[in-house]
């Protein structure tokens, strides 16, 4: 298990649509146990594994960030049914580091999946787990949150990513 290096927007990459796997083995049990390490140790609760990097339509998510660790593994996951009625949470994402903004999103949605083990499930999920899933699924069709955004918001918000950037020194 190691931790691997989470790509930040205007990284390319991010922008990939990710393929489906064509099932669960050692190499997609070993990126998953990855993928949970990494986000664990940048306190998210939701990593998408194009974030490090790999194209694969995998997502790891942990709500219990903070007590009893509660992982949950969806690999090439399929949003069956979306409920019309919305809720809205602040939503920040490890590959755009310190920005937040409210995001409007079903607040119900139905997902089928493979599981850790390569067993298809079907999940009804709600509230902070539904708008987690979506966000993470919206990586894997190169999506970021920025793009439900106005223009001149996400401008904003980029703008301020570039001044994250460390220094530039010619010496
Ligand atoms: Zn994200």
């Amino acid at each position: 298990m190691s931790i691997r290096k989470i790509l930040t927007e205007p990284d390319k990459i991010l922008r990939q649509v990710s393929k489906p796997v064509e099932g669960v083995g050692n190499e997609e049990q070993n990126l998953m146990r990855d993928m949970l390490d990494t986000m664990y140790a940048a306190k998210g609760i939701g990593l998408a594994a194009i974030q490090v990097g790999i194209p694969k339509r995998i997502i790891v998510i942990d709500l219990n960030k903070d007590e009893k660790k509660n992982p949950m593994y969806f690999v090439n996951p399929i949003i069956k049914q979306k409920n019309s009625v919305n809720s809205i949470y602040e939503e920040g994402c490890l590959s755009v580091p310190n920005q937040f903004a409210e995001i409007e999103r079903p607040n119900k949605c139905e997902v089928e999946y493979l599981d850790f083990d390569g067993k298809k499930q079907l999940l009804k999920a709600e509230g902070l787990l539904a708008t987690c899933i979506q966000h993470e699924m919206d990586h894997l069709e190169g999506i970021l949150f920025i793009d439900y955004l106005s223009k001149l918001k996400k401008s904003m918000i980029l703008k301020k990513l570039s001044k994250n950037k460390p220094d530039r020194i010619v010496v």
